[in-house]
């Protein structure tokens, strides 16, 4: 096994939205057509990271196989035989790993967390040592599998950068044990994207549109009855302008419907642009929205309703024995250079 790894996983804290499947799942899975064969794509599970954040934990486990489903059901070929899928907590060794580097790590550096700082603000009731640790375990995910490629989000790019200086540091002292993953620059450079897609709340567009916003009408779930979501389309905050303009400043609710709907009928955002701007009647253009969600929605969940937790589950087996393997030979080789193994 001596392709290079690319690693990537989404968190199953919430029911994801159409925002994570165009912004996260496509691109994951646009990698695999792309990139099978000539790299590993390791795509897994992070349940352990589900809960550093309150959540319903009855909902946990099936949330993690469904987040699987969901990635099945956007395209992921499970048939591919250098795509892992695996969950996390399935392979000890990621909490073992993450607790030996975790005194390789310093107090200040993590307290530099940008991630930990906005997080713990937003659930100050009960911040949990989990949430400031979680970038170690997050560091333990990609160092287990030589991960060289791991595309993230910006949020995470500090995150990306400690694993790189904890590698590194652990190297420097015991020799080269682990594969450092490139920085930061290089994996923009490597997905080709220099400005990630960004789609808004359907209530307040001029932020993002978030699977943990409390405002159900800000958001359309890919789980939502079609009819209700053409319903929160046809309510989304616009403008008092009057005109259909492309313009993220000044038309942030119509921009982010022609986004939308460009995306979803797999037009080119000009060709939409050109049907629609300069025209006055929203109704009509939100009617059209609203239609092409009606009909991903419709598509998408039937393919999901089609897929057997036993075919997950057998994929999931299988590529949980093969990537423990990987995992456990670099555990074994970090735990006999700290001591623990002969
Ligand atoms: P949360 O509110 O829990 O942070 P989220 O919707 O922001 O949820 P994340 O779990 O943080 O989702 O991110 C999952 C993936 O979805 C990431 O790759 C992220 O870049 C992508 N993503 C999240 N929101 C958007 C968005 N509005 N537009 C495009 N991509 C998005
Ligand atoms: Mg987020």
């Amino acid at each position: 096994m001596t392709k290079p790894v690319i690693l990537t996983g989404i968190r199953s804290n919430e029911e994801p939205t159409i925002a994570n499947y165009l912004g996260a799942f496509l691109p994951i899975i646009d990698m695999q057509k792309k990139f099978s064969g000539e790299y590993q794509i390791n795509m897994f599970v992070p349940d352990l990271h589900s809960f550093n954040t309150p959540i319903d934990h009855t909902a946990l486990y099936r949330n993690t196989l469904n987040n699987v489903k969901y990635f099945i059901a956007a395209g992921l070929n499970l048939d591919d035989p250098s795509t892992f899928v695996y969950r996390q907590s399935f392979i000890p060794a990621h909490s073992e790993l993450a607790w030996i580097l975790n005194n390789f790590t310093y107090m200040g550096e993590m307290g530099r967390m940008t991630q930990f700082k906005e997080k713990s603000s937003e659930h100050s009731e009960s911040v949990t040592v989990g949430l400031f640790d979680y970038p170690v375990l997050m560091a333990a995910d990609i160092l287990l599998y030589n991960a060289k490629y791991v595309p993230v989000g910006e949020d995470q790019f500090q995150h990306l950068e400690i694993t790189r200086d904890i590698a590194t540091r652990f190297n420097n002292k015991f020799g080269d044990i682990f594969t450092v993953p490139d920085n930061t620059a290089n994996q923009m450079k490597f997905i080709n994207r220099d400005n990630g897609l960004r789609i808004r709340s359907l209530t307040d567009p001029t932020k993002k549109m978030s699977k943990s916003s409390s405002d159900v009408k800000s958001k359309i779930l890919l789980v939502d009855e079609p009819e209700a979501a053409r319903k929160k389309i046809l309510s989304a905050t616009t403008d008092s302008l009057g005109v259909i303009n492309f313009d993220w400043e000044t038309q942030p609710g119509i921009t982010n419907l022609l986004q939308m709907l460009a995306i979803l009928s797999g037009r080119a955002q000009d060709d939409v642009n050109e049907e629609w701007v300069g025209k006055t009647a929203y109704g009509d253009f939100k009617k059209a929205v609203a239609e092409e969600v009606v009909k991903f929605l419709t598509d998408f969940q039937a393919k999901l309703n089609a897929i057997t937790d036993e075919a997950l589950v057998a994929k999931l087996e299988v590529s949980e024995s093969a990537m423990a393997n990987v995992a456990n030979e670099t555990l074994l080789r970090a735990q006999r250079v700290v001591g623990l193994r002969p």
